[in-house]
């Protein structure tokens, strides 16, 4: 008798979720938690290790009770998290040595400018997939290092262990029996090999980071452990782990080259499956490892829009032409296009394909009937232009066209967005009816790896197509509008560096 559920656990930015699966990919139960923000100077960010694993827990617990589940019931575990963040703990107690430093953290952007200015780009994203960032792990493990006191005579004597945020989970739920990562995680490190699977010693030389604090990377569907009996009542098995895209990918069973997902949540994030091939991007755009599974790695390649339906909450909140995101739809099919207005949303610069730091947010193109209604309406579409963008960039990349474009995130309940998007990418976007895709994929990962899941055949019959969107635009108007986008995305580059 198989057992029941495959139990996620999603430990994203701001809260942990735990949702419990059953064999069809349906949730059975969820619970979630916000946890604490510190923001101990402007620019950076951190969490306390302890809150995110007491939140974890919390809500890992608070699930199975709703539902009655005991540990039996429970096939394993599979986790998904924010990627990037950075926890050094010791080995011995487990007590962290400072607060996870998370993936927004700007601290070390002095630092990372040297690293460019020492030429090291190309060897540095040769290797890893990425550009030198302060986004990525390795400089903000090399931070606590320099900056914690006795931390890197501690971490050089084996005392210290570092590890993402999977890592410090797996650590934790084995009670310090197991340390390892996951490829798509270890991808996102700024100092994994992401052609030979291993830590590359020249870049952990460079920083000075020793290897034996370093978790052992692993598939990211096997067995990696046992849960302490103590935490559930009885052990479950931990046997899936990725980044939150990378399990988003897996969620949406993009299983085969040129399949793509696109997230609308607060940013965007598109990725699409470049096969057993790491794509090395010539538009900036990241390579990253989608999965393992036994002796496979899948490659992904990555871009991503900053402000997605954050644009939606801008005007919500910032401005006050709307009450409830939500509202966005019924407004702007209350008018018939946008009157000849475009948002461009630069907010924070711009990133793929444009790269522009100095880009600046703008409203053109106004005339004085010009209304509230046309307004949202831009902004809706000003998400769906840089979804357009970023998608040329990936399709010059991998040298042909995205054969499938699925669809997730917050803001994809949209319907006027979606199809707007699906006419200025002229190809029909699929809406899954499960739009929680990245806790999804974790279980998936997990379920596969014990045999609850017997294939990624039985995953891509669990996905479940809501809603296509079809592209019905003609190609006249298509390409005047977005001529229109590309005229207003001129008109705000390098905006701060002149004003
Ligand atoms: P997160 O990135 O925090 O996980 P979500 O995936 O929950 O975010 O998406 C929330 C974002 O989507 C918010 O920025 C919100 O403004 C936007 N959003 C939510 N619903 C809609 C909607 N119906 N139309 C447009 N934007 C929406």
């Amino acid at each position: 008798m198989k057992r029941k559920y495959v139990m996620a656990l999603d430990q994203g930015t701001t809260s942990a979720r735990c949702i419990l699966y059953d064999r069809y990919g349906k949730q059975v139960s969820v619970a979630q938690k916000e946890f604490r923000q510190i923001y101990p100077h402007e620019g950076w960010v951190e969490h306390d290790p302890m809150d995110i694993w007491s939140t974890q827990i919390g809500v890992a617990q608070e699930a199975m009770l709703k539902i009655d589940a005991g540990y039996e019931d429970i096939d394993s575990i599979g986790i998904t998290n924010q990627r990037e963040t950075t926890v050094v703990w010791d080995r011995k107690t487990g007590e962290p040595v400072y607060n996870a430093i998370v993936w927004q953290c700007r601290r070390t952007a002095g630092f990372c400018d040297g690293l460019k200015e020492q030429g090291l780009e190309d060897m540095i994203s040769s290797r890893t997939g990425l550009i030198i960032d302060p986004y990525f792990s390795a400089t903000k493990l090399r931070w606590i290092l320099e900056n914690v006191d006795g931390a890197h005579e501690r971490a050089k004597n084996g005392e210290l262990l570092f590890g993402t945020i999977e890592t410090w989970l797996i650590w934790r739920l084995t009670e310090g029996a197991v340390h390892v990562t996951d490829y798509s995680n270890a991808s996102r490190t700024m100092m994994f090999n992401i052609h030979t699977l291993k830590w590359d010693s020249d870049i952990l030389e460079l920083l000075d980071i020793p290897e034996c604090m370093l978790p052992e990377p692993k598939p990211s569907s096997c067995i990696y452990g046992q849960t302490n009996p103590r935490i559930f009542g009885g052990p479950i098995t931990i046997s899936g782990a990725a980044g939150d895209q990378q399990s988003a990918l897996f969620g949406q069973a993009c299983f085969s080259e040129g399949e793509a997902k696109n997230t609308y949540g607060t940013g965007g994030f598109m990725l699409v499956n470049t096969g057993s091939r790491p794509v090395v991007s010539r538009n900036g755009l990241l390579t990253t490892i989608a999965w393992g599974i036994g002796e496979d790695v899948s490659y992904a390649i990555e871009g991503s829009v900053f402000m997605s339906g954050a644009t939606i909450q801008w005007l919500r909140d910032e401005v006050g032409l709307l009450d409830h995101a939500a509202k966005s739809e019924k407004m702007a099919r209350s008018v018939e296009n946008t009157a000849g207005a475009y948002i461009v949303p630069a907010f924070t610069g711009l990133g793929a394909p444009y790269w522009d730091p100095y880009a600046r947010g703008a409203l053109l193109g106004l005339t004085r009937g010009v209304n509230k209604n046309h307004i949202v309406r831009a902004a809706l579409e000003s998400m769906a232009y840089q979804t357009y963008d970023l998608m040329n960039a990936m399709e010059e990349d991998i040298g042909h066209g995205i054969k499938t474009f699925k669809v997730d995130g917050g803001a994809c309940a949209n319907d006027f967005l979606l199809e707007f998007q699906a006419d200025i990418i002229d190809m029909p976007l699929y809406r899954p009816e499960c739009i929680e895709t990245t806790s999804l994929g974790a279980a998936y990962l997990a379920g596969l790896a014990t045999g609850y899941w017997e294939s990624m055949k039985d995953i891509t019959d669990n996905w479940q197509v809501d809603r296509v969107f079809r592209p019905v635009m003609g190609q006249e108007k298509r390409d005047a509008l977005i001529k229109g986008w590309h005229e207003a995305v001129g008109r705000t580059l390098g905006w701060a560096k002149n004003v």
